[in-house]
């Protein structure tokens, strides 16, 4: 099911696709499609910096193509340096005050022989794996309505209408520290991620999410486009951001 860095990264297609959706007026997603680091950012504090502070992250994030992380930790450390910046970005620019992001994905980490996913989370953008047996969200939503939702004071069904489903409980430019949430998981054939902002995920229900990857067979790129063209035709209210990867069998 292993292999080595080169050969995994090999097997793994991916295909991106982002809009600024049917209402706002500007695209403070960011997202990174590249070999070996597949991340999206959902930037806040509107524009000229909610967009700001996306690019920083997915700037930082971009690291991994050419220095692989050998384990979670090190992205979790890739991810803080990120904070900081985004940090001292503010300290340089009062009109970027309050600026900040989501930041959610994956890399492959481990020695050369046996590397695995490492999925990354920070706020309320969200990583899926689709195989044959379904649709599985990875990340847990940093965000009011998920608590609500843990306490069981919300039904799941009522959280894309909440009123305070866009309110997000960690976040990079926040805090001198962030606390990143990450997860290991081995690589196997023929699954597939949906990486996303909640703009896709505010608009599209699991299932929908699921058959529209499916539909689009083994095209990375198609499943992407399919994603975002449903969501604007659900409404586009927010931007939308999408990285799909597809593992080859070895
Ligand atoms: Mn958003």
């Amino acid at each position: 099911m292993s292999g080595s860095r080169r050969s995994t990264l090999d097997r793994v297609r991916s295909g991106s696709a982002t809009d600024v959706g049917r209402v706002r007026g500007h695209n403070e997603d960011c997202l990174l499609d590249a070999p070996g680091a597949w991340f999206v950012a959902d930037g806040l504090g509107g524009h000229a910096a909610g967009e700001v502070a996306s690019r920083l992250a997915v700037d930082v994030l971009e690291e991994l193509t050419s220095h692989p992380a050998a384990g979670p930790d090190d992205v979790a450390a890739l991810v803080s340096r990120a904070n900081q910046r985004i940090l001292a970005a503010q300290q340089e620019d009062r009109g970027r005050a309050g600026m900040g992001t989501t930041l959610t994905g994956l890399t492959l980490v481990g020695p050369d022989e046996g590397v695995e996913w490492a999925v990354v989370n920070v706020g309320d953008s969200r990583v899926y794996r689709v195989d044959d047996d379904g649709i599985e969200q990875i990340t847990r939503d940093h965000s009011e309505v998920r608590e609500l939702v843990d306490a069981g004071l919300l039904d799941p069904a009522d959280v894309p209408f909440h009123p305070m489903r866009h309110i997000i409980t960690r976040s990079l430019g926040a805090t001198a520290d962030v606390m990143p949430d990450t997860w290991v998981r081995p690589v196997v054939s023929g699954e597939r991620f949906v990486v996303c902002s909640d703009g896709l995920s505010n608009e599209l229900d699991d299932e929908t999410i699921r058959s529209l990857v499916v539909g689009a067979g083994d095209d990375p790129q198609a499943a992407a486009d399919a994603l975002v063209a449903a969501a604007l035709e659900a409404g586009g209210r927010d931007n939308v951001t999408v990285v799909v990867l597809v593992v080859d069998a070895t």
